[in-house]
């Protein structure tokens, strides 16, 4: 006789987005909704960016950071209500909102070597997730690279500006018109490099969310969910 499983079983859902678009309250929200686990793989490329700023290393150079990535070694918790994470150990949730992290995030991530670690990394946490009900993950590349055969993709996006007003107001920044230059001058970077760059994944449904409030955003994707565990052929993981 076989044991009935959870209805969340094994469930990877793969949100991706570009920066300032509401992707990490999202993801928070449907997880804890969910009871799901929850993965920023963002915060892991701002955790290698702030140590090789740490470090000393040029973030320009893409060689430096490429002989230097396996010693930033990266932890990621992934409670929705607390996720946490440390690089050599110390806690660095806080200074990877920094400006400067900011500034340096996108070109540390088109350094191969730095996305073929954190891919390795990002995919074990997941495994080890499908053990369990299931992990949200947002990022750039969750749903084309990290793990397309997710059977709930996502692609968010929002108006620049709205996105700025947020962002802004989010870290208490005077200057939101920096803002905006900043976030678009990320998804110029991260839309345009030759690595896994930001893309709508095949199979992936985009949500604008300029003008939803978080809720709807959040009831829009337990909806896919909803339908994905209904479709007959409902491809776990
Ligand atoms: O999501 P967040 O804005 O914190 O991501 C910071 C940066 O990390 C992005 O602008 C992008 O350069 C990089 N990133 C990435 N691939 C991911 C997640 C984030 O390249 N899966």
């Amino acid at each position: 006789m076989s044991i009935p499983r959870p209805a969340t079983a094994g469930l990877v859902i793969a949100v991706d987005g570009t920066s300032g678009s509401g992707k990490s309250s999202t993801c928070r929200g449907v997880a804890s909704r969910l009871g799901l686990a929850y993965l920023d793989t963002g915060a892991m490329f701002r955790a290698v960016t702030w140590w090789m700023l740490e470090h000393g290393v040029d973030v320009h150079d893409a060689a430096a950071v490429a002989a230097r990535a396996h010693e930033a070694v990266v932890v990621s918790g992934t409670d929705p209500a607390g996720p946490t994470i440390t690089v050599g150990g110390q806690d660095v949730s806080a200074p990877i909102r920094l400006v400067e992290v900011n500034a340096a995030v996108s070109p540390v991530s088109t350094v191969p070597v730095v996305r073929s670690l954190l891919l390795d990394l990002q995919r074990s946490i997941i495994s080890h997730a499908l053990t369990g009900p299931g992990i949200v993950v947002e990022g750039r590349d969750i749903g084309s690279v990290v793990w397309p055969q997710a059977p709930v993709k996502v692609y968010l996006s929002a108006d620049p500006a709205a996105r700025a007003a947020r962002r802004a107001a989010e870290e208490g920044a005077a200057d939101v018109a920096a803002t905006e230059e900043s976030l678009r001058a990320r998804d110029r970077i991260d839309s345009g490099r030759t690595t896994a760059p930001l893309t709508l994944a095949d199979g992936a449904v985009a949500i604008d969310s300029t003008s939803a409030t978080l809720d709807q955003v959040i009831q829009q994707v337990v909806d896919l969910v909803d339908r994905a565990r209904a479709a007959p052929e409902d491809g776990r993981g």
